[in-house]
């Protein structure tokens, strides 16, 4: 079992009053969540003078943090790892040449509003922009400039008629915003509806409640995925301190249910992008039984630049892993090419040393 940090330790002070019922209740946790300007000045130190930036910055674009998420961060550090991938910074609204709303254009690859088909063999549907936690590195986070969306039956169900009529598609990512806020009745009609279609063989879920807000991999939720395996679930931590007792309790609940668990982490300046700290993550996922699967280098979205890492530094970082740690926990480091060209490998070959 992974060990308490003394973070979390210093976050249950913060929370003492609250019972450990109350603690561990996913629903408790999305109600005292914070997502106003008031509540992120009682918890965070930020200087009366940025009042207006910060509230600018707020209506552009979403924030929301779990007190789980807040209790294992030290919040008056502004270099806190946790406290910076949660915590609206003004250099989000900061103009750049470089980066752009949709880097990837996936609003231009959608032949029915919300789902996304870029390759023949699979398609992606983002079934709501809400999340437990809004990251401030997502690649989404253009579609924050609308109120949190849930799609309509009538929306997913298009969705589903149009992957009945692609023989193609044999696997379908249930992404978002995080499909685990969806109400579990119409996520279930939805992946039932799904799973009926003859051609789709595989099932995914993208979300990051197993780092963000772990209460809500319960066992009804396990039992209720489980039925429609083969389900893989794809989550995200970037930081080895984002393994908790409770995250780790969450992964394993959903391997018990036979729901295999992979990692996508984003490459993040001041987060992960260090060879030590990456090392003790990928350590780490795989000690809870999770497989590394895409380090990905971050795209030019607008509103992260300050996250950007250079390339030389990720292939630096993750060159020495080859032949030094095993196989097991080497995530592919990739980069997602602007203009919809797909996915590329970014490391360097590994030593071709007797070949
Ligand atoms: S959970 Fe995923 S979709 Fe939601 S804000 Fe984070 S990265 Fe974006």
């Amino acid at each position: 079992m992974e060990k308490q940090s003394f973070r979390r330790r210093a976050g249950e002070k913060l929370f003492s009053h609250i019972s450990r019922d109350e603690w561990n209740d996913w629903r408790w946790q999305l109600r005292h969540r914070i997502r106003t300007l008031d509540h992120l000045r009682e918890m965070f130190e930020l200087p009366e003078s940025d009042r207006e930036a910060f509230q600018e910055l707020i209506e552009t674009y979403h924030m929301s943090v779990t007190p789980y998420y807040l209790s294992l961060m030290n919040r008056f550090d502004v270099t806190d790892p946790f406290r910076l991938q949660c915590v609206p910074d003004l250099r989000e609204l900061q103009a750049s040449s470089r980066c752009v709303d949709d880097p990837l254009q996936e609003e231009r690859t959608m032949p029915v509003p919300d789902l996304i088909h870029r390759y023949p063999d699979r398609c992606l549907a983002m079934v709501t922009s809400a999340c437990a936690l809004y990251c401030r590195h997502c690649n989404r986070k253009r579609r924050w400039r609308n109120p949190e969306k849930f799609v309509s039956r009538d929306g997913l169900l298009r969705m589903a008629r149009y992957i009945e009529s692609r023989e193609t598609i044999r696997e379908v990512i249930i992404s978002g915003g995080d499909p685990l806020m969806m109400n579990l009745n119409r996520l279930e009609w939805f992946l039932e509806t799904i799973r009926a279609i003859d051609h789709v063989e595989i099932l995914r879920i993208g979300t990051r409640m197993p780092v963000v807000l772990p209460m809500k991999i319960t066992g009804d939720l396990c039992a209720l995925l489980k039925k429609y395996r083969p389900l893989w679930i794809v989550t995200q931590f970037n930081h080895p301190g984002e393994i908790t007792t409770e995250a780790a309790r969450a992964c394993e609940m959903l391997l018990e249910h036979g729901l295999p668990v992979c990692n996508q982490s984003v490459l993040l300046r001041g987060i992960n992008d260090s060879h030590a700290v990456m090392k003790d993550l990928l350590y780490g996922l795989q000690r809870i039984s999770v497989k590394p699967y895409y380090l990905f280098h971050c795209e030019p979205v607008r509103g992260t630049e300050h996250f950007h890492v250079d390339v030389e530094t990720g292939r630096r970082i993750m060159d020495d892993f080859w032949g030094n740690i095993s196989g097991l926990c080497i995530p592919r480091y990739v980069y997602d090419l602007p203009g919809g060209g797909g996915k590329v490998p970014l490391e360097a070959c590994p030593s071709k040393k007797g070949l």
